[in-house]
């Protein structure tokens, strides 16, 4: 890359599925990063192993009471031990060149935004963030000069095709989808999926939540109001399409009607070396695109009547103000309570809509606010599960 000194970079979220992706790109290139800080909730001996390995200056574990745990665990390591959530939010505004957001929720908002405020480069795979509090963390990065780059493959894709000196040239995105393993499901049987089956998605190897997520298609709903803030488009330019293959990672058409793709094995390490090297290039291990082999990559509309999440999550979108953070606390919360054998599937999506139908606050104009609005919607998501279970 052309660098002398190392780059010095903070992962949050790294004992997660994106975050071991990050960490595997690292310790292949360990020579030309420095890590300044890694992160979890609650696992231990994952973070402390991550820690050693690549020899980070300070673990910080987001629940206090393991403090003592990873303590000894990395007692004479020379590692500097933090615990509970302002020392996630000090690490995420440790300064550190490029800081990897990959918190899963809305519990990582003051993190992304500490890292957004502190300025450098933000590698942002919470999608939830941007779901929540997109306007507020785009001022923020604005404000700082920081470089927002996204990890998500979608916009990752995007990012990489879209002529951000020519905004006014894009006339549409087009987001593909997996559809999931539910794909070709009838209704009635997506009635009693476990979450077992839920979670056990056919192209990409993710965490519990985002493989939830896109089961229901909410994670595509959630990356339609990602990309709405990444890129400047009227809601109704943003589209999505399923195909199966995962190969095509989303496109942009012009206006004279060239439409520009980005393609590649579904594999994360390839988004997340693309915003590590930035704007350089950097060798990964990831499988090649083999066409030939792949033969034929097929296409078809999403069914908004077995996915309905999709459809309300692009309503939120178009109705803006605090509806899209309205959105996400309820499917947090309903994915949690179908991932505990709570309600059924197909209820993810009705917790949704009640509680969206339920709650109409102001715009939220502050992230307090905005965690506000979080806070109520999840009472609200609650007391909707509460009646759906009795
Ligand atoms: P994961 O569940 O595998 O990992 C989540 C990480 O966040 C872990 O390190 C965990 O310790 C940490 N964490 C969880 N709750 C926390 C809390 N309350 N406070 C502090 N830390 C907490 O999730 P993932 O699949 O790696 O996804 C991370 C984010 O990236 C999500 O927002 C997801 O939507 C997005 N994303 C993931 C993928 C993927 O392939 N996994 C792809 C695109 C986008
Ligand atoms: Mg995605």
């Amino acid at each position: 890359m052309g660098r002398l000194n190392p780059r010095t970079v903070t992962i949050l979220g790294a004992t997660g599925s994106v975050g071991r992706s990050t960490l595997d790109l690292i310790e292949r290139n360990a020579e030309r990063y420095e890590v300044l800080a890694l992160t979890a909730r609650k696992d231990v001996s994952g973070l402390a192993a991550a820690a050693t390995r690549v020899r980070a200056r300070r673990a910080v574990i987001s629940d206090e009471s393991l403090y003592g745990a990873l303590k000894e665990r990395l007692d004479g390591s020379g590692i500097e031990v933090a615990a509970g959530q302002d020392a996630v939010i000090e690490a995420a505004a440790s300064g550190a060149d490029w800081t990897m957001a990959a918190i899963v929720g809305c519990a990582g908002l003051k993190a992304v935004m500490a890292a957004l405020e502190r300025g450098a480069t933000v590698a942002l795979a919470n999608k939830e963030a941007l779901v929540s509090a997109g306007a507020l963390m785009v001022e923020a990065a604005r404000a700082s000069g920081a470089t927002l780059l996204p990890v998500d493959s979608e916009h990752n894709a995007i990012f990489q095709c879209f002529d951000r000196a020519r905004p006014g040239a894009v006339r549409r995105i087009i987001l593909t989808a997996s559809g999931g393993p539910f794909r070709c499901m009838p209704i009635e049987a997506m009635r009693s999926v476990t979450p077992a089956q839920a979670v056990a998605h056919p192209n990409w190897s993710m965490g519990a939540k985002i493989s939830v997520d896109s089961a229901t298609l909410m994670n595509k709903g959630l990356e339609l109001i990602e990309a709405y803030h990444l890129f400047p488009l009227e809601p109704d330019g943003f589209e999505v399409v399923v195909h199966p293959q995962s190969v095509i990672h989303s496109l942009v058409e012009y206006v004279d009607g060239s439409v520009l793709a980005q393609l590649g094995a579904p594999d994360m390490r390839i988004p997340i070396a693309y915003t590590l090297a930035y704007p350089e290039r950097m060798e990964t291990p990831c499988e090649r695109l083999d066409l030939v082999r792949i033969r034929a990559l097929d296409f078809e509309a999403p069914d908004l009547e077995r996915f309905p999440a999709l459809g309300l999550a692009h309503d939120a979108l178009r109705a803006g103000g605090a509806k899209p953070a309205i959105l996400n606390a309820a499917n947090e919360v309903a994915v949690a309570s179908f991932l505990d054998s709570g309600i059924a599937f197909l209820d993810i999506a009705s917790v949704a809509r009640e509680t969206l139908g339920r709650y109409d606050p102001p715009a939220p104009a502050s992230l307090d606010e905005v965690l506000e609005v979080d806070r109520e919607a999840r009472d609200i998501a609650s007391q909707v599960i509460g009646k759906m279970l009795n």
